[in-house]
């Protein structure tokens, strides 16, 4: 199919924008509509004329009244944004900062910048890990954003996973940017927006795989792929100095469930023309080989679902893998069972993706968790949140008799069809022991093939290097280990070291034709969310989380007369987490004599200051306590005056 180069890109005459209710809702935003057209042209349009078929899904209902954008020259196009590079900035080239994403899976953001134009690819947030205790969620550090605000012409997403949409709604609540993602995608922020009451103010913008979306300086063109989620795309950002690919979370599936295969006719026509840099996932780079088809495991699914004929399963997944739930419905229903979900991101995903067309799920399959016992269990499959072992699924909360709606039994069989992400073995360990404690049989990834990767192997990854042949390579999206080893793939491919670059979070890197390397760093640290606060958790506040979590707190507590500094009462003692009270009372009362004692003996000296006076207890109460017990909790001397 040929597509039509991009220095050839057609305009819209006014009159077909003015006829196109898309075009007409994308670039309008309350203003008078005729102006507002002239200044914001399109933001969107096809990088052809041939329109290239979307991925055939079962089930989707028909296209909207999207139409393409037709004929002309691009140099007659307004820009949605007044972009006027000095020749200063044009000199500078083009930067890609990284906000997130490097050294760690998780809380992908990077910031595109030419000239007086900005750009954000994903926006997404990481889970905390053990020393990070009561912190719910990690976010980007917006500061440089915020600083550049003005700059930012919009928001494009590359898939609907947590590690690239989970931040939007912090983003979106203190700037109005536009977002623009395909239809799926498009629906999971929308439920993430809800949540946070944004749906209603927010700039939402569906594109589909093939066409481009023009921001400023620079024109983004999406690319079909394959990975764990339907829709998932890679991006050709096309700007003055060339283009750079960033493939997004990626494999290559030549039998994906949910329509075509990864179009890799495109990476490699990019390739043709000349690619300046390619960004690339390098998740999966220690793995050598290919990633399996998503569709083994529909196979493995078949087989563990006959032999368990009689008893009840139960499937633990990810909540966002559509592919593998569609495969565990498929199969259930040819087998005549029900299928009930336990676990609410579960419930939001299913209903979400059956709205859009993306999962298709027959007549009558879905029970309610609640009347699910109502059905016998070899008529029935769960399918649960959990398969990481988090404490709060559904999954632990069934293996720790925790569950309100489900009891493990002795004939269940457990499918756990995810892989631990690194760091989590253990938690998952310990979910399957006590499953096998109760009697149930568990079957996880080594024993049958129950889970396949959603992102490239070793030999995928460098087929994207070779199709593309960029001047420049920055892997992207893992840890160190995964970013030195997908830079050794590159290499070994011919690729010289200097056109490599290893980042990381905070790093910005310049390149143009001509040259390539790293300026000045720009914050990118991690902002904590906890409950309803976003950033005002620090270190300092998880210092003393951990502290406390450590060796537990004890509190002197007295109350003295402000005139004569003498002690009218206590001091009372009081311990949490520290010692049982019960059996340390020798401890407790030592404690309190010498918190007597340290206050008298300064007032004694003329030391009147409180803060110094409660310095002074805080020292001495701590070394009691360390000689006794070997153990440093937090001490918290109160003084009241009357
Ligand atoms: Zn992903
Ligand atoms: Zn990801």
């Amino acid at each position: 199919m040929g597509r039509r180069p991009l220095d050839r890109i057609p305009t819209t005459p006014l009159d077909k924008i003015l006829e196109d209710p898309k075009i007409i809702n994308a670039s309008v935003g309350g203003k008078n509509q005729l102006d507002s057209l002239i200044e914001n042209a399109p933001p969107i349009r096809r990088t052809e004329d041939v329109v290239v078929p979307a991925p055939k899904r079962r089930g989707r209902p028909p296209k909207s009244a999207v139409k393409s954008a037709e004929a002309g020259d691009r140099k007659t196009k307004p820009t949605p944004a007044p972009s006027t590079p000095n020749s200063e900035s044009v000199a500078s080239g083009l930067k890609i900062a990284f906000l997130g994403g490097l050294g760690e899976v998780g809380k992908n953001l990077t910031l595109y910048e030419y000239g007086e134009d900005m750009l954000l690819v994903d926006c997404g947030l990481a889970f905390p890990d053990q020393d990070m205790p009561g912190v719910d969620l990690v976010i980007p550090d917006f500061s440089y954003i915020a600083r550049n605000a003005d700059k930012i012409r919009g928001v494009v997403i590359t898939h609907g996973h947590e590690d690239h949409i989970g931040s939007l709604p912090y983003l979106l609540k203190e700037f109005k940017f536009p977002v623009f993602a395909t239809r799926l995608t498009i629906g999971l922020i929308k439920g993430k927006l809800r949540e946070h009451g944004l749906h209603h103010t927010a700039d939402l913008n569906e594109v589909e795989a093939g066409q481009t979306v023009f921001l400023g300086n620079f024109q983004v063109e999406y690319i079909h792929i394959n990975h764990s989620i339907p829709d998932a795309v890679s991006l050709a950002i096309h700007t003055p100095e060339g283009v750079v690919i960033q493939t997004g979370d990626f494999k290559i599936d030549s039998t994906p469930i949910d329509g075509d295969m990864i179009d890799l006719a495109r990476f490699a026509e990019l390739g043709k023309k000349g690619v300046l840099a390619l960004l690339s996932d390098s998740t999966n780079a220690e793995r050598p080989g290919y990633t399996q088809s998503e569709r083994i495991v529909g196979e493995s699914f078949e087989t563990l679902f006959r032999r368990a004929e009689g008893r009840r399963l139960i499937v633990a997944s990810f909540a966002s893998n559509i592919h593998r739930v569609q495969q565990i419905i498929d199969v259930a229903s040819s087998l005549g069972r029900k299928v009930a979900l336990s676990g609410r991101s579960l419930e939001n995903v299913v209903s979400i993706s059956s709205e859009l067309g993306y999962l298709n799920v027959p007549e009558n399959t879905l029970v309610p968790l609640d009347v699910a016992r109502n059905y016998p269990d070899e008529k029935l499959v769960i399918i649960t949140t959990g398969s990481q072992g988090e404490p709060m699924s559904a999954l632990a909360r069934m293996a720790f008799s925790e569950h309100r709606k489900i009891e493990i039994r002795t004939t269940d069989c457990v499918i756990i069809s995810a892989t631990p992400i690194p760091g989590n073995e253990k938690t998952v360990g310990r979910v399957i022991n006590e499953l096998m404690k109760k009697g149930a049989e568990v079957v996880y990834e080594k024993m049958y093939d129950v889970h396949v990767s959603g992102h490239a192997c070793q030999e995928e990854l460098k087929l994207i290097i070779g199709l593309t042949k960029p001047k420049y390579f920055i892997p992207v999206h893992g840890e160190l280990k995964h970013l030195r080893k997908h830079a050794a793939l590159a290499y070994a491919m011919g690729m010289p070291k200097e056109r490599v670059l290893i980042a990381e979070n905070g790093a910005v890197v310049h390149m143009s034709a001509k040259s390539f390397g790293l300026g000045n760093p720009v914050p990118a640290g991690r902002v904590f969310v906890d409950g309803f606060g976003v950033g005002d958790v620090g270190s300092i506040v998880l210092r003393d989380r951990k502290l406390l979590a450590q060796d537990g707190i004890m509190v002197l507590s007295m109350t003295v007369n402000s005139a004569a500094y003498e002690l009218i009462s206590g001091p009372e003692v009081f311990t949490r987490g520290f010692v049982y009270v019960k059996e340390a009372e020798e401890l407790i009362e030592a404690a309190r004599r010498t918190a007597a004692h340290v206050f008298n003996l300064c007032v004694s000296n003329n030391m009147i200051e409180m803060q110094a006076i409660k310095g002074k207890i805080r020292d001495t109460v701590g070394q009691l306590l360390f000689e006794r017990t070997k153990r440093t909790p937090m001490i918290l001397p109160v003084i009241m005056e009357v």
